[in-house]
C-alpha cells in the first residue's frame, strides 16, 4: 500500500483513545458525586446512560427495532449499492425528513442564524484545514482527482469559518449567527459500529454557530441557544424528560463557572453526567449534548452546543472592537435537534418502547405520511371517499383513499399497520350524512364528527409546523409497494 493510500487518522482521534476523563453525575443541589457513588434510585436511563459514556464501547451486537421499523413503514432502507451507512429514502421517509429539515431550519432562522451553503469537499492540502482535520476526532472519506486529495465534509463548521475569515465583522454584529444544514456531512465510522440510522457515514446535519465576543457574551448567548435546543426537539414530538444530559468541560472552567454550569442542570430538571478533563484536550471549554436512550439501551446524542476557544484563531476570524482593534471571536457550535436521521431514529425507537406499555405506535401528527386515510366499503363508496380526501387535501391535510378490492377489515388492519392516525370507513349511512365515523389511533375510539371537524382538530395539532403535501399518489390501488 502506497503512503498516499492510507487512511488518515486524525491525531484527534489517536489521542481520544488515550484521553483519560473523569465521571461525576451534578445533580440539582450542584453536588458533584463520582459515577459510582450516585445513588441511581429513579434515574434508571441516566444510569444506562452513564454506564454507556464510561465504557465508550461502541460495538454493535443486536438489531435495533428501528431498524425494521424504518423498513416495514417503508420509509428508510440500506443501499446494497452504496457504501454502509449510506441510506435510500423511500417517498414517506423523504418526506418525513424533508419535513423535519424544514422544521429545524425555520426555528434556528427564527432564533436568528443566517442560512447559508457552502462546499461539501475540501481540499486536504488547504494550510488551515490540515491543521483542523487533527483536531477533530473523526474519519473522513477521500477523493483524489489529479494530483490532489479532497475530503468530503464532516461538519458545517469550516465552510462556515472560512467564510468568516474573510468577512469584515465589527463587535457590532456580534454574536454572528451562521447556519447551514448539510446534507451531507460525511464521517467514515467503524464497520462495526455502524447501525441504522443511528449511526451512519453519512448524515444531515443542521449546525449554527454564534460567533461571540467574549465569555460573558458566550454564556448568554449559549442560554438562549439552550432553550431553541428544547423548543426544537419538544416540536418535533419529544418530551424534554426523554432526554439525558451530558455535559464535558475541562476542570478549570467548571472551577470558574461552577454557577453557570449548576444552572443548566436546574434548567435541565435532572441529575447531569458530568466528563471533566484536568487539560483542555479539545477545542471547546464547555459542551453539552442531550442523550436519547433507546430499547437496546444505547445513549445517542441529539443536540448539543459547545464553547470553542481554538477555531477563531486557527482560522483567522477576527472583529474589530471599540477602539479598532481587531480580536478573536470564541465561537459556539449548536445542533438544535442533532442528524436529522438521528431524529427519525429516535422517534421510530420511541414507538417501538412505547408498545411495551401498550401504547399504540405513532409518529408525531405532523409527520405522519398520511393523517387521514378514507376507506369505501365497496367500489359504490369511492368516488365519496376520493371526493372527502380532495376535501381534506384543499385543507392541507394529507388524506388518502384504499381504492383497493379488499375487504373493510384488511383495509383497516393495512392503515393501522400503517400507523395512520384517523380513519374513516364510509358506507351507505355516510352518503349525504353530515358526520362521519373517525376511528382515533391515539384513544382507538369511534368519533362522529364532521369532516371541517376533523380538519380542524387536525390543523391545531399542527400548528406552527411545516407541511408537504401526501408523498404518494391519492389512491392506494396506485402504489408501488417498495420493501418486502
Ligand atoms: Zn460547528
Amino acid at each position: 500500500m502506497s503512503e498516499n493510500k492510507e487512511e488518515v487518522v486524525s491525531e484527534a482521534l489517536k489521542a481520544e483513545e488515550k484521553l483519560r476523563s473523569m465521571w461525576y453525575i451534578l445533580d440539582l443541589e450542584g453536588n458533584l458525586v463520582p459515577v459510582d457513588e450516585f445513588d441511581y434510585t429513579g434515574y434508571d436511563n441516566l444510569q444506562t446512560f452513564s454506564g454507556y459514556e464510561v465504557e465508550k464501547d461502541r460495538t454493535v451486537d443486536q438489531v435495533p427495532p428501528h431498524v425494521t421499523l424504518m423498513k416495514s413503514l417503508e420509509l428508510v432502507d440500506y443501499e446494497p449499492a452504496s457504501d454502509p451507512g449510506n441510506f435510500r429514502y423511500y417517498p414517506k421517509g423523504r418526506m418525513i425528513k424533508a419535513l423535519l429539515e424544514q422544521y429545524v431550519t425555520q426555528e434556528v432562522l427564527d432564533y436568528g442564524g443566517m442560512d447559508v451553503e457552502t462546499p461539501i469537499m475540501y481540499n486536504m492540502k488547504h494550510p488551515t484545514l490540515e491543521k483542523y482535520l487533527h483536531r477533530f476526532p473523526a474519519r473522513q472519506y477521500t477523493i483524489e482527482h489529479d494530483d490532489d486529495r479532497y475530503f468530503l465534509r464532516f461538519a458545517a463548521c469550516f465552510g462556515q469559518f472560512l467564510m468568516a475569515h474573510d468577512a469584515t465583522i465589527s463587535y457590532r454584529d456580534l454574536p454572528l449567527r451562521i447556519y447551514e444544514l448539510t446534507r451531507y456531512s460525511f464521517r467514515r465510522e467503524q464497520r462495526g459500529e455502524l447501525v441504522g440510522l443511528r449511526r451512519l457515514r453519512s448524515f444531515t446535519m443542521p449546525d449554527v454557530h454564534a460567533m461571540c465576543r467574549d465569555l460573558p457574551q458566550a454564556k448568554k448567548e449559549f442560554r438562549r441557544r439552550l432553550k431553541l435546543v428544547v423548543d426544537t426537539l419538544t416540536g418535533i414530538g419529544f418530551e424534554k424528560d426523554e432526554f439525558e444530559l451530558g455535559l464535558r468541560m475541562t476542570e478549570d472552567f467548571y472551577r470558574k463557572n461552577k454557577r453557570f454550569v449548576q444552572s443548566i442542570v436546574r434548567g435541565h430538571g435532572k441529575p447531569a453526567l458530568v466528563e471533566m478533563w484536568k487539560e483542555r484536550f479539545f477545542y471547546f471549554i464547555l459542551k453539552y449534548e442531550l442523550n436519547f436512550i433507546d430499547a437496546l439501551g444505547k445513549a445517542s446524542a441529539l443536540a448539543t452546543d459547545q464553547i470553542d476557544v481554538e477555531n477563531g484563531e486557527r482560522y483567522d476570524i477576527t472583529f474589530m472592537d471599540e477602539e479598532g482593534h481587531e480580536n478573536h471571536p470564541l465561537i459556539l457550535h449548536c445542533s438544535p435537534s442533532g442528524a436529522i436521521e438521528r431524529d427519525i431514529y429516535a422517534l421510530l425507537e420511541k414507538a417501538h418502547m412505547g408498545m411495551a406499555k401498550d401504547v399504540r405506535p405513532s409518529l408525531p401528527l405532523w409527520l405522519a405520511p398520511t393523517q387521514v386515510r378514507l376507506i369505501p366499503v365497496n367500489e359504490d363508496h369511492v368516488a365519496l371517499a376520493e371526493g372527502y380526501a380532495k376535501k381534506l387535501t384543499r385543507a392541507k391535510v394529507r388524506a388518502d383513499f384504499d381504492d383497493r378490492t379488499e375487504t373493510v377489515q384488511k383495509k383497516i388492519r393495512d392503515a393501522e399497520k400503517e400507523w395512520i392516525p384517523y380513519i374513516v370507513v364510509l358506507g351507505d349511512r355516510e352518503v349525504g350524512a353530515e358526520t362521519v365515523p373517525v376511528r382515533v389511533r391515539e384513544d382507538g375510539k369511534l368519533h362522529q364528527m364532521s369532516l371541517s371537524e376533523l380538519s380542524s382538530l387536525i390543523k391545531k395539532q399542527v400548528r406552527g409546523k411545516p407541511y408537504r403535501p401526501l408523498p404518494m399518489p391519492m389512491g392506494v390501488q396506485g402504489r408501488p409497494k417498495f420493501v418486502g
